[in-house]
């Protein structure tokens, strides 16, 4: 029997973790203590199910015309194949004909590589990841006020003592579960929980205080916050003067946010708007912390900023047991984010468009600082033009699978369809890798060592507990063979994580996100170690004044309100059992027990209105396209809204219905509101067949 301390691979908790793989093959995995929890949901207790599922890509797989099915192949042919497609692609259509598309799951290592593959072996600056879907909002309005995009920047732990906390969109209880008992500590210790949500999610539920607002909304709610705490004296007049500036447009601004007008647009009481606020304002700490409720919004970084005003206004971000933080959701949300994924970023949350920043990464790197490419475009914006002139020809995925999980769905599958040549890395044939013409079946989680850096900032090694089975490779490896036939020297892409992480050092020194101190070595012991301090803003915030800065900001509608023939408002978001577009949980046979297919939450009086009964199959249509789930009915959402979970494909894939309107500062998609109308009912009971 072999035990070896790891950790889980699915969200940006990232549980310590035991996986014990016992002499006759047998895996298993238990929880481990780390940063002062020992605990899995049940994601994690399933983890190892995957290891040897018979879904498991064991060798690569071509496609020798698009109408053919995908063949096994040997490693040499498929290699040899998507060398020469990148090849044709660079002769027809330039180095920008060919792109790179990763993912939030990657370690930080992969993350790295695949942003150096794409500028140094590819050249080419089409390069972004699915985590421009989840926290890109986010981070812009963290850059944009405290100089610095750390998640959070303050142990997760500290939740539990602080004395009120306001949690916008985040039902942590599902997405991160467990933290959930941190929620409960602080409850139980006297402390209060806000949480601003569409729905009574399990998460609303704990709560001291409910705010129900419409999907949308979230921006005009934070600053009637504000406007109340203006106008009854909550503000901490010392704090917004010693470290932070230009509050005073942010004054005058949320002086049209009155209390009527916020209740008008959110559905918030004003009873409850002011309860909220005299409990953050009045707590001997607080904090606010927001999701991907606000995030995913055409006006995510502003909705983001509203919550940041608030924090700053009330005195609470550097504070102790305060502050602000936006909670990751994927495994290595944070970490995948600073290493150069992101169109426009190198390693250690460099700019690609800083001349320093090329000169120091190329030194790195061993190449011309002029021939790295510019910043390339958004997530979205690379996949809705691919196919097209000017768009990319050719792409690579890594760890992700944007059939299902970008928003408007329907259009990316055609434009996947459309492109020259399509490869996909993955361990199992995703909805994406189904569509490709090589895929490259690559190692999990317990086949490989790596860093992954959770949603504190806090980067943590995760260790190989058993060799890959035969026929499958590292994304290291692959990235390494295909940049030597593609022309790079054969140092250039080291395969062993260890030397990767170590060059990723070297690369980032200086930079935001720092980690040429680190070393497995230093990581192997401990709980990890953050980058940046264990807490940040304590003293300075990371502008050159200093100070943070307020910027004022305005609510607007969603880009399509409900109303005509579309009357209703979709949010979409996740459950307890999956994760992510449902690749690997979704082939997990005690998840599925527990969360089998698409549902269309809806509330019971909506419900009756359309003749729909408890596990009919509801049919959703939005402008973009039709799709379909059981039907749930619950007092626990807004009658104006329906919900429904993103883990699924096919026709349960609730992103044929998003609208790919995008944030203007982050470039992340409208997920959290559509308009939608319910446009059919086949009833669960085949007798009954005409709904009621
Ligand atoms: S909370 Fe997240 S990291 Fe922890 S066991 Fe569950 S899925 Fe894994």
């Amino acid at each position: 029997m072999r035990r070896t301390a790891t950790h889980c691979p699915y969200c940006a908790m990232q549980c310590g973790m035991d996986v014990v793989c016992e002499a006759d093959g047998a895996v298993s995995v238990e929880p481990r203590l780390h940063a002062g929890r020992r605990a899995l949901c049940q994601k994690g207790w399933t983890a190892a199910e995957l290891l040897d599922h018979p879904e498991r890509l064991t060798t690569p797989l071509i496609r020798s015309a698009r109408d053919e099915p995908l063949r096994p192949a040997t490693w040499e042919a498929a290699l040899d194949r998507v060398a020469a497609a990148i090849e044709a692609c660079w002769t027809a259509h330039g180095r920008d004909g060919v792109g790179v598309f990763g993912g939030g799951g990657l370690t930080n290592e992969k993350a790295y590589a695949l942003g150096k593959f794409a500028r140094v072996a590819l050249r080419t600056r089409f390069i972004d990841y699915n985590g421009r879907f989840c926290m890109s909002s986010a981070a812009a309005a963290a850059n944009r006020s405290f100089g610095l995009d750390r998640g959070l920047p303050f142990p997760l732990a500290d939740v539990a003592h602080t004395g009120a906390l306001l949690l916008v969109g985040s039902n942590l209880a599902e997405s991160l579960p467990t933290a959930t008992g941190l929620l409960d500590d602080l409850v139980a210790g006297g402390g209060a929980l806000i949480v601003a949500d569409p729905r009574a999610t399990a998460t609303a539920r704990r709560a001291t205080l409910h705010l129900q607002l419409a999907p949308g909304s979230d921006l005009a709610l934070a600053n009637g916050l504000l406007h109340i705490a203006v106008r009854e004296g909550l503000l901490d007049e010392d704090y917004i003067a010693a470290r932070t500036q230009d509050f005073q447009r942010v004054r005058q601004r949320i002086g049209a946010y009155w209390p009527d007008r916020v209740e008008r647009i959110t559905g918030v009481p004003v009873a409850d708007q002011r309860r909220a606020v005299h409990l953050l304002g009045e707590a001997d700490a607080a904090m606010v912390l927001t999701a991907r409720g606000p995030e995913q919004q055409s006006q995510g970084t502003d909705t983001v900023q509203g919550f940041i005003n608030l924090a700053l206004a009330l005195g609470l971000p550097g504070r102790e047991r305060s502050g602000y933080g936006s909670l990751t959701g994927q495994g290595n949300g944070q970490g995948g984010r600073e290493h150069g994924q992101k169109a426009d970023q190198l390693p250690g949350y460099r700019r690609i468009d800083d001349v320093h920043a090329r000169r120091h990464v190329a030194r790195v790197w061993g190449v011309d600082p002029d021939s790295l490419p510019g910043p390339g475009v958004s997530a979205y914006e690379l996949l809705d033009a691919m196919g097209t002139r000017g768009g990319v020809r050719a792409l690579i995925v890594a760890a992700s699978n944007p059939a299902v999980s970008a928003p408007n769905s329907a259009r990316v599958a055609n434009r996947l369809a459309a492109l020259d040549f399509l490869c996909v890395l993955d361990p199992f044939l995703s909805e994406t890798a189904e569509r490709a013409d090589v895929v490259l079946p690559v190692t999990q989680w317990a086949e490989e060592d790596g860093t992954m850096t959770n949603l504190e900032g806090r980067v943590i090694l995760r260790r190989a507990a058993r060799p890959a089975p035969d026929g499958v490779r590292s994304d290291l490896q692959v990235l390494s063979a295909l940049a030597q036939r593609l022309g790079a020297p054969a140092n250039a892409f080291p395969t062993e994580p260890r030397a990767v992480f170590d060059e990723l050092g070297r690369a980032s020194a200086g930079g935001k996100a720092d980690y040429s101190a680190m070393s497995y070595e230093s990581l192997a012991s401990g709980d990890g170690t953050f980058w940046g301090g264990e807490r940040v803003f304590t003293e300075r915030f990371a502008t050159p004044s200093g100070r943070a800065r307020f910027h004022a900001v305005s609510w607007r509608p969603p880009v399509e309100r409900p109303g005509g023939d579309f009357p209703l408002s979709l949010t979409t978001g996740r459950v307890l059992e999956h994760y992510q577009s449902g690749t690997q949980t979704r082939r997990t046979p005690q998840l599925l027990a527990g969360s089998a297919d698409a549902f269309v939450e809806l509330h019971p009086v909506l419900a009756r209105r359309h003749g729909i009964e408890e596990g009919d199959k509801v049919w959703l249509a939005s402008r973009r396209g039709r799709a379909a789930g059981r039907a749930r009915l619950s007092p626990d959402i807004r009658l104006d809204t329906v919900f429904m979970p993103f883990h699924w494909g096919g026709e349960g894939c609730a992103n044929l219905l998003t609208n790919p309107a995008l944030d203007p500062h982050s470039r992340m998609p409208e997920f959290k509101h559509c308009a939608v109308r319910v446009d059919d009912v086949e009833p669960a009971d085949p007798r009954r067949t005409t709904p009621a």
